[in-house]
């Protein structure tokens, strides 16, 4: 066995027994609307509080999930804890906007996802809407035979479906015409170079404009300047995520800094992001 293999089975060993021993966490990223930067959602990304080596990044750890079931595991507990979390919040009365989860392929070879999700906003009593799923185009070409057919399910229990990291994979753009989509997120790396690089300013203003072709709303991820809020605005992108906004947090922090009172004349959770 060569070290990386061993490095790899030690981290997988250890993540199993992070999930048991409380060392995961859920942070918030907000997603805001361009124009006026309200708040109109949030990302959930997991956080590995490691004992001894700090936070580890999900980059780090999520490839390795992934090869097993274990990734299963990790996104099960992502929706638990993100569904008791809406559920927290809504009891101290707070406004509830959708919060995304990220899934990964194995999820969706499950025939039973739709009842699973089904079954949590029941449990913990949230409208559909509060829920929204993000999956990237290689989860959709890996999901199994019967992605579509589950992706309907969900969308009709009327929780929302985003294509993550959009343009970094092939972009089989007949296939996902034909999927229930909400939104299609930008790749980092179109953002990252929109102030300097005419290229990723043409490619951004192509996703967008294909995008609301397909009649999506089109986010934006990883922006961090004024200069790159500005363009995504001028180039008519919807929504926004990134640093320059804030920063992925703890539930605790995202409510202080985020979170309004929900107004009682007006029903929490019913528009689009
Ligand atoms: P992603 O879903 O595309 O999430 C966006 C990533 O960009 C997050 O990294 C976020 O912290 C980072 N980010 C946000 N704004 C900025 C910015 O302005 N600049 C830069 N440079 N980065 C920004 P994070 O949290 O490290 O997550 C990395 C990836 O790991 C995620 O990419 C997602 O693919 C995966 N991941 C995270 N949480 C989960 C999870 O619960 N389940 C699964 N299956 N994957 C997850
Ligand atoms: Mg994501
Ligand atoms: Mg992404």
């Amino acid at each position: 066995m060569n070290a990386a293999t061993f490095k790899r089975l030690v981290l997988e060993g250890e993540l199993r027994q992070a999930v048991a021993s409380g060392q995961l966490r859920a942070y918030y990223q907000p997603k805001v609307r361009l124009a006026d930067s309200v708040l109109v959602g949030a990302e959930a990304l997991i956080r590995w509080l490691h004992p001894e080596r700090g936070t580890i990044s999900p980059n780090e750890f999520i490839p390795i999930a992934e090869s097993s079931d274990l990734i299963v595991v990790l996104g099960n507990w992502m929706l638990e804890t993100v569904c008791r979390q809406l559920s927290d919040w809504k009891q101290s009365g707070l406004i509830l906007l959708p919060v995304a989860v990220n899934l990964a392929a194995r999820h969706f070879h499950s025939l039973a996802l739709a009842d699973q999700l089904q079954q949590l906003l029941e449990n913990y009593h949230l409208p559909p809407n509060g829920l929204e799923l993000e999956l990237t185009e290689s989860t959709l070409l890996k999901g199994g035979t019967q992605p579509e057919t589950t992706l309907r399910a969900i969308e009709r229990l009327g929780i929302k479906l985003a294509v993550d990291d959009f343009g970094t994979g092939y972009s089989n753009l007949a296939y996902l015409k034909h999927l229930p989509l909400a939104a299609l997120k930008i790749d980092q790396s179109f953002v990252r170079g929109l102030d300097d690089d005419a290229n990723d300013r043409t490619l951004a203003a192509t996703i967008i404009a294909l995008g609301h072709q397909m009649d999506l709303l089109v986010v934006a991820e990883g922006v961090e300047t004024e200069g790159q809020r500005r363009i995504l605005l001028d180039q008519g992108c919807d929504i926004a995520q990134g640093f320059y906004f804030d920063q992925p947090m703890s539930a605790e922090a995202f409510a202080a800094r985020w979170l309004k009172p929900a107004n009682p004349l007006r029903p929490i959770a019913e528009g689009k992001p």
